[in-house]
């Protein structure tokens, strides 16, 4: 089992410690667990509360207790990750810092729309058409963003937090943006991750298997595995489930990454468990 997603206490919304992370991946027999603490370079630029800025990410600490995590880490690579919330504002920044670190795996994922995160519920006084229109637009603009990355994350977070009846990207009004970011992912050879980070009913990560499965179509190969775990008890969380919908849309591999170099890791059937 492999898991390219998850966050520590370092992060703002984070629980536990890294090393709670590691062990709890060790314990479950994953050889992969990438701690990818939250960069939301992003906030500054929203005019949010003075809350969120106090809680940036610490990046000297965080290299201090990864390391000392890393040390103790026996039988799992655990790698080194950061989730760079995009903003074009932020893309300056994020050319500087991101380069500073030698991370092993950098997510690039869209949280804010309209100046705010989209959990906070503001995007959502804008109709469907709005926010989604706005939130494909920005996945558009932090596919083509300057700086290095690896993983686009969890295409299809606003629906997570949407009140519309209809949830689902997957629909014909936004197919031709939808094909213009999946072409510029696969031109990119970028990686698309299965985040199993969601309740909606019937869906069991994001993206939708309807944008995977386009994705495929259009010669899309690389796909990775992530909780998006805050806590140990998510860690590799439907992973079983992940593998047999990925492996029957025709994908044999996730790819994960250390030192910033794609590797793939055979995905297992898993028949039988949950
Ligand atoms: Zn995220
Ligand atoms: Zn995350």
């Amino acid at each position: 089992m492999i898991d390219s997603h998850s966050h520590s206490k370092l992060s703002h919304d984070g629980k536990v410690s890294i090393e709670e992370l590691r062990d709890r991946a060790t314990s479950l027999g994953a050889q992969y667990l990438a701690v990818t603490e939250h960069l939301d370079r992003d906030y500054l630029y929203c005019g949010l509360s003075r809350e969120l800025f106090i809680r940036q990410l610490d990046l000297p600490k965080y290299r201090r207790d990864f390391l000392k995590a890393k040390e103790g880490a026996k039988g799992i690579y655990l790698a080194y990750g950061i989730e760079a919330s995009y903003a074009i504002k932020a893309e300056n920044r994020y050319l500087k810092e991101l380069s500073q670190y030698p991370f092993d795996v950098i997510i690039n994922s869209v949280h804010t729309v309209y100046k705010g995160d989209l959990y906070l519920g503001k995007a959502f006084k804008h109709t469907r058409a709005e926010a989604y229109g706005a939130y494909l637009e920005a996945v558009l603009e932090s596919v083509k963003a300057s700086y290095e990355y690896d993983i686009v994350g969890h295409i299809g977070y606003v629906s997570r937090y949407a009140p519309y009846d209809q949830k689902s990207i997957c629909t014909s009004e936004f197919q031709g943006i939808i094909d213009e970011i999946i072409g510029e992912i696969i031109a990119r050879g970028k990686t698309v991750e299965c985040n199993t980070n969601v309740k909606l009913p019937g869906i069991v990560f994001l993206p939708e298997v309807a944008f995977l499965k386009r994705y495929k179509e259009l010669g899309g190969e690389r796909v990775t595995f992530s909780s998006d775990a805050h806590t140990p008890d998510r860690i590799c969380e439907k992973y079983a489930e992940t593998c047999r919908i990925v492996k029957s849309l025709g994908f044999e591999n996730w790819t994960i990454y250390k030192e910033r170099k794609p590797e793939l890791v055979k995905i297992e059937d898993f028949n039988g468990l949950a």
